[in-house]
């Protein structure tokens, strides 16, 4: 018995990083888009690195002890390091610890435990793994930890990190990797596994995220569709937009920041792109809505700009509905062809 790639796509990557066999290096960087599998693979490496009966070179075994308490979660020799309000482990309540704060950042106390981890000797003698993710998620102090370990890392440790936006990290961390970057699947590789998922009109949904088969599944079933669907109408009709209804609204759907600047920079890449060459990329399923806007499309490249930087800030505990007047504000002006900051 062995253990299977989780999906189809990761099949190259995968080759790649066996290819280096004994020369991996001990700090990987996955880069690439959201919800294409990058961690993913990186806990189907974590497995295989720590597998301690890997009769079959290219897996890990799935049955020793070593894969059983990765899947269970409590290999000695394995850290997971994310946001703690993504840390669903029940062991701080359970050994009577205050739970941790909600938190969208890695901060430097997660990193010193860390580093406890790392220069402690493997408990099984081999490696030690941990997987940074998201690693852009660590704040400056943590990263500047996080750097010193990498710097010198302790014999057996191995380091994968993750990043959907691999630019905001340190420079300095980026150098110490090795850059892994993972590209959009195949389209019809991802249409075929999103089919076998039962997605209905998996064509619909890669556009939606941009090719990105994981996303895509989720923003088939997602439970914000409805809130996605009334901004895009309400998008499609600057004219009748009442900007602080609309950003009260939103913010009471309780979603991520990230999430709304996400739509609004597909909504607006749709529009500039059908008006300037009669593409549309993410959003086939609104063209009579885009081309309402369409024609003033050009009036939008500025707010492209303002939006990505949105994007860089969004994981920061901003006021939501603040930072949505202001993008929408700033979509009408742009609209109008005034350029707020013209
Ligand atoms: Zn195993």
């Amino acid at each position: 018995m062995s253990l299977n790639l989780p999906y189809p796509w990761l099949e190259k990557p995968w080759a790649e990083l066996l290819r280096e066999g004994d020369r991996l290096p001990h700090a990987l960087l996955f880069t690439g888009e959201a919800g294409i599998g990058k961690r993913a693979l990186a806990h189907y490496l974590a497995q295989y690195l720590l597998c301690e009966d890997r009769t079959k070179a290219s897996q890990a075994c799935g049955i020793c002890d070593a894969c059983r308490w990765f899947v269970a979660g409590n290999h000695p020799d394995f850290r997971l390091l994310q946001p703690s309000d993504l840390d669903e482990s029940s062991e701080e309540a359970e050994s009577g610890k205050k739970a941790k704060k909600k938190s969208a950042v890695i901060g430097v106390d997660d990193v010193r435990e860390l580093t406890d981890f790392v220069n402690l000797s493997a408990h099984r003698g081999g490696v030690r793994v941990t997987i940074v993710a998201p690693a852009e998620a660590m704040n400056t102090s943590a990263a500047n930890a996080f750097l010193k370990t990498l710097e010198e890392p302790p014999a057996g440790a191995v380091f994968i990190l993750i990043s959907d936006h691999w630019r905001r990290l340190l420079p300095t961390i980026r150098s110490r990797c090795r850059v892994f970057p993972l590209t959009i699947p195949d389209a019809k590789v991802a249409m075929k596994w999103l089919s076998e998922q039962s997605v209905v009109n998996p064509v619909l949904h890669l556009a939606h995220t941009g090719g990105a088969p994981l996303a895509a599944a989720d923003d088939a079933n997602a439970e914000w569709l409805p809130v996605r669907s009334a901004l895009l109408e309400k998008l499609a009709e600057p004219a009748t937009m009442n900007v602080l209804m609309l950003a009260a609204e939103l913010e009471k759907a309780k979603l991520d920041s990230s999430l709304f600047v996400d739509w609004l920079q597909k909504w607006v890449y749709d529009v500039i792109s059908l008006g300037l060459t009669g593409v549309i990329r993410y959003y086939p399923d609104w063209q009579d809505a885009l081309q309402r806007v369409a024609p003033r499309g050009h009036l939008l490249l500025n707010l492209m700009t303002e939006l990505n930087e949105a994007q860089k800030l969004a994981h920061h505990p901003l006021n939501q509905r603040l930072m949505l007047e202001g993008l929408l504000f700033a979509y009408l002006d742009a609209l109008r062809g005034q350029d707020r900051r013209g």
